[in-house]
């Protein structure tokens, strides 16, 4: 595996610098910031205006949309006006499709042009064609014809140039070899970057945008290993593409961002937000700072300086479900292969537990449910009561989980474990001399049916592998003590999971986001958000975890709320619409802030639908990749409306759309009324 020195630590991968004018990009430099803006090219004046506004909230590198080659003359001119005012420190980046003429307009003024390889030659038809190997070296040499003018004016004029690949526009010749995947999305710059070297340039970036993490997450991974195969070392640009807004926009592009930053990769991001740029910035700070507090040293670690193993057992190209035993934690509520991740909700003690069952009944947590309550149960006194409150309170939850201190036996815990009427999780924490404790507890629950969740750190679990073997894997989960040394949670957890498969243990892992596995928490909610986003969110993406908590949150509202838009981000446990929505930019046909918060009031409760809201047709319908129904701007003032990838209607007066909308998804039987409890109406 050589797409990264490490899967247990942070590792920076070792890049050649790239200028983007003056600012250093990969190498030794900082992760580099960039937003882009939204203002027609056009209009000069609003996109300096909005330059500047990026520029002073931190935006290192800022990139303007050059539809057609007016739009790239006018990249002259607003160069000028931003130098002018002082930022000609601020590397501007032309972002271009389908339109070499304005590529090459673009790289007379700007420091660096985007091209999308999936369109920059090609038009897209979604034609089904099969490509002899002669055809498609014929397309390969269209392709070196029509793209070598940039690439030979740009080494002439110092520019950079991005290789911006999307996995929704791929090209048709790409998805008929490779299909719509990780694989096409890498070949598809590869062919681009192949080009650019036979002439000798070298000032590139590579990108591989998909707005499904997972996805993006594998097509990063895997082009870092073609490229270290072919001894490439060019620097990468992240982001997760249509992220949408809010919270879920935040979660999507934290998770595949800080998954790819944890394992080493990533040199410049930037966080796509269906809101004003300006709110993109303090995300993709946060985000950078805290895998940028994991580098020991900013120049990277060479490959193979670490001793011992370096990689745990998941395929990180292909994803997998970690296979585990199915658990019955209640009549109803399973953890398994076939089960989505349950959510455990922690009250801070037995005085809270009513208190924190009573917020998790909310209406509003309906479609939501938190399946587990942990609570801290330090002495005997905290048992007593716990009884006291279990039997006067309806809790509402299907399982128990009890977080017993040192100080708890199993003589002390047996009357509970043996009278409770409901499944219990005991959670304790082992040390490596406490095998016979650990085989005391679980033989105790075992004897009644309930549950141990062992506490274990990855290094002392072989000390536990009889103990493991002994109780046959009967009823017990399995999570991290504590992050071990100087490697971060996540690859503290692959090392679990891998040292559990070791022992022959297929135990459920539950990943508890808690003050000890933050990589650099404060208590923010936006803090919070990253690091549930970056632990639990990308090992749910490498396929591990079964039970998740999000214990640093304290509002238990907040924290079931957070942890079921975990799961929704990393696609493991679906609970409501998902939306597709594109950033904007300086093509967008209609208002996309307003759309989409329209939008999703009206069909956010259809679970599992995915609207796509995208604002132009150029890009859209490409970029909207697997949605069920897209929302496109056709024209000004005029929404095309789309089944998957077909449209459907043209040109509706928006006023229309949305009803149209609605209509589209009840005609495909995919709609269901509001629950207006649930909707808190
Ligand atoms: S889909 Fe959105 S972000 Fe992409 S080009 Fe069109 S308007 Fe711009």
């Amino acid at each position: 595996m050589s797409y990264c020195a490490s899967r247990f630590r942070t590792v920076r991968r070792r890049t050649v610098e790239v200028k983007v004018g003056a600012l250093g990009v990969g190498g030794a430099n900082p992760i580099r910031l960039q937003s882009m803006t939204t203002s027609d090219t056009q209009d000069v004046a609003a996109t300096v205006r909005q330059s500047i506004a990026l520029a002073e909230v931190g935006c290192e590198i800022v990139r303007i949309t050059a539809p057609n080659v007016p739009a790239a003359k006018c990249l002259k001119e607003i160069r000028a006006q931003l130098t002018a005012a002082g930022f000609g420190h601020v590397p501007l980046v032309a972002d271009i499709h389908f339109l070499p003429a304005a590529a090459m307009e673009a790289v007379e003024h700007v420091e660096k042009v985007r091209v999308n390889p999936g369109n920059y030659a090609d038009k897209k038809k979604f034609a089904v064609k099969e490509y002899t190997d002669a055809d498609y070296a014929a397309e390969l040499e269209r392709l070196h014809a029509a793209f070598s003018p940039l690439v030979r004016r740009a080494r002439e004029l110092g520019r950079a140039l991005r290789i911006g690949t999307n996995h929704g526009s791929l090209s048709d010749r790409i998805m008929n070899r490779y299909g719509d995947t990780p694989l096409g999305m890498v070949e598809s710059a590869l062919e681009f970057l192949r080009i650019a070297r036979s002439h000798s340039f070298h000032g590139l970036i590579l990108s591989m945008k998909a707005s499904n993490p997972k996805v993006m997450i594998q097509a990063y991974r895997l082009l870092v290993d073609r490229m270290q195969r072919e001894d490439m070392h060019y620097p990468l640009h992240l982001g997760v593409t249509e992220a949408g807004d809010g919270e879920d926009g935040r979660i999507k592009s934290a998770i595949g961002i800080g998954s790819l930053l944890l394992d080493g990769l990533g040199d410049t991001i930037r966080v796509s937000l269906t809101e004003d740029s300006v709110y993109e910035i303090p995300v993709a700070q946060a985000i950078a700072d805290k895998a940028m507090s994991l580098w020991p040293d900013p120049a990277g670690v060479a490959p193979g300086r670490e001793a011992g193993s370096t990689h745990d057992a998941v395929d990180p190209y292909h994803f997998t479900k970690r296979e585990t035993a199915t658990l019955h934690l209640s009549g109803r509520c399973a953890v398994g292969p076939e089960q989505p991740p349950r959510v455990i909700v922690r009250a801070p003690s037995v005085g809270q537990l009513a208190a924190t069952a009573a917020a998790l009944g909310s209406p509003r947590l309906k479609e939501t449910p938190a399946e587990g309550l942990l609570v801290p149960v330090a002495s005997a006194g905290d048992l007593g009561t716990l009884c006291e409150v279990a039997a006067r309170t309806a809790l509402g939850v299907d399982f128990l989980a009890l977080e017993l201190g040192p100080a708890i036996t199993p003589d002390l815990v047996r009357p509970l474990v043996a009278l409770s009427p409901g499944r219990l999780m005991l959670v304790r924490a082992f040390a490596p001399a406490e095998t016979a404790q650990f085989a005391a507890f679980a033989e105790t629950v075992r004897a009644h049916g309930h549950f141990l969740a062992a506490e274990i750190a990855p290094d002392d679990v072989p000390a536990f592998a009889d103990a493991i073997r002994a109780q046959g894997g009967a009823g017990l989960v399995f999570t991290l003590a504590a992050p071990a040394g100087a490697g971060h949670a996540t690859g503290a957890y692959r090392r679990l999971a891998d040292a559990l498969r070791a022992a022959g243990s297929n135990a459920p892992l539950w990943i508890r986001n808690t003050a000890a596995t933050a990589v650099r928490g404060d208590n923010s909610f936006l803090s919070k958000l990253l690091e549930a986003s970056f632990l639990t969110g990308g090992l749910l993406c490498d396929g591990l975890g079964d039970l998740v908590s999000i214990e640093t949150e304290s509002d238990p509202a907040r924290a079931t709320t957070l942890a079921y838009n975990v799961l929704q981000g990393a696609g493991a446990r679906i609970s409501k619409t998902e939306f597709v929505a594109c950033p904007s930019c300086g093509r967008t046909l209609f208002d996309l802030q307003s759309t989409t918060q329209r939008i999703r009031e009206k069909t956010g409760h259809l679970k599992g639908v995915k609207i796509a809201i995208m604002g132009c047709i150029v890009n859209g319908p490409g970029e909207m990749a697997d949605a069920d129904f897209g929302y496109v701007g056709g024209a000004p003032g005029k929404i095309n409306l789309y089944v998957g990838k077909q449209c459907v209607q043209y040109n509706i007066p928006q006023a229309e759309a949305d009803a149209r909308l609605i209509a589209l998804i009840r005609e495909h039987g995919k709609w269901a009324d509001p629950d207006p409890v649930a909707a808190g109406r």
